[in-house]
């Protein structure tokens, strides 16, 4: 590993002075970060910890759940009203890593956790989202894991996160701290589309701190579901996953909320399918066309084709579970 300075800083504008500095990272619960660093993926000069600063504090008041970014998935998961009243988030939680990645990692690094396609963390092979310009191994090699939703020719990485596709599918949002003070971004914002630029991935200025994430409660909150599907049933990223919440009034759909992970580039809210199914009633018939809606424009490779009946298929269980 490449020697660094590392640095404590005891005040929020003071992280993000030092997150202004070159070759700066910000550290959490380090479980993204220093794995990248051994690989030397990323080979910061300044190491600016934030376990010092208070991005603590999980609460649900005037129908906004607020979970601050410093907050270990542990924590959050094992929160009574995020069980209660926002299942979705619960199980995504739950269901990603092991125990013990949870009880160290946070909310802020879940967010900004990086791509496991191998050829990002390899640094012999070509990647766009590494080195700008670089070119990608990706696309013509190994894709199995790879999107379908939302790529282009520079990149297909899948975006990694479970909780992330809860927070889509709530339209969360994320509240940042820079230099001009704090500011919200939504989260359908928060992620940039790998377009000509794949290494530009977030909306987050130099320096920028994510302070909290705020979710909005709704009955779909509350009636709602994570279903993942990986290779093997623990401790594994998700190859298709779908959160989906639904409110119904007399036999019919007023409230639908989808979001699907590990097919798409960014954390992917399944707009086409949600607007289809609103004021539908809850049949299987109508189940399957949201599905098909969910997938329309996928673009596939030999290997990860198999991606498009899979989401399909999780998208009518979690549909169908909740109705
Ligand atoms: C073996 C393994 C299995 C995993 N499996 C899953 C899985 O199944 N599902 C899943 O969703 N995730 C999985 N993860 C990813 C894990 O959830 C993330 O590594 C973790 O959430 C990152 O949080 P952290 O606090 O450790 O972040 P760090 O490693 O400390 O930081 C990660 C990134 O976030 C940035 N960062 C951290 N906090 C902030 C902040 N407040 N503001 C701005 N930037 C910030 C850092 O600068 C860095 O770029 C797995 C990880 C490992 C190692
Ligand atoms: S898919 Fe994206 S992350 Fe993977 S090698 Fe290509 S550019 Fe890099």
């Amino acid at each position: 590993m490449k020697p660094f300075e590392i640095v404590y800083p005891k005040t929020i504008p003071e992280a993000v002075r030092q997150g202004q500095q070159r070759d700066s990272l910000f550290i959490a619960g380090g479980t993204t970060a220093l794995d990248l660093m051994k690989y030397h993926v990323w080979q910061p000069s300044i190491v600016v910890t934030l376990e010092s600063l208070s991005l603590k504090g999980i609460r649900l008041e005037n129908n906004l759940l607020r979970i601050g970014a410093g907050e270990t998935m542990s924590n959050v998961a094992y929160h009574s009203e995020v069980g209660q009243y926002f299942p979705m988030i619960k199980e995504s939680l739950l269901l990603a890593a092991s125990q013990g990645i949870r009880n160290a990692a946070t909310i802020g690094g879940n967010l900004m956790q990086r791509t496991r396609c191998p050829y990002f963390r390899d640094t012999t092979y070509r990647c766009n989202q590494r080195e700008a310009g670089a070119g990608c191994d990706a696309i013509g090699g190994w894709n199995r894991y790879h999107a379908i939703l939302a790529t282009s020719p520079q990149c297909i990485a899948a975006h990694a996160s479970d909780l992330c596709v809860a927070l889509a599918a709530l339209q969360a949002s994320v509240i940042v701290y820079g230099s001009s003070g704090e500011r919200r971004i939504a989260f359908g914002d928060f992620y940039q589309l790998p377009g000509k630029n794949p290494e530009e991935l977030y909306a987050l200025k130099p320096g920028e701190l994510i302070l909290r994430i705020e979710v909005p409660y709704s009955e779909a909150a509350r009636n709602s579901t994570y279903i993942k599907v990986r290779d093997r049933n623990s401790y594994a990223f998700a190859i298709s996953s779908v959160a989906a919440g639904i409110t119904l009034s007399t036999g019919t759909i007023t409230e639908v909320k989808i979001g699907m992970g590990a097919v798409a580039t960014i954390p992917w809210k399944a707009r086409e399918a949600e607007k289809f199914l609103s004021g539908k009633a809850p049949t299987e018939e109508n189940f399957r066309e949201a599905a098909r809606l969910a997938t329309q424009g996928a673009q596939t490779t030999p290997t990860n084709a198999f991606k498009v009946p899979l989401i399909q298929n999780i998208l009518l269980k979690a549909l169908s579970k909740l109705t």
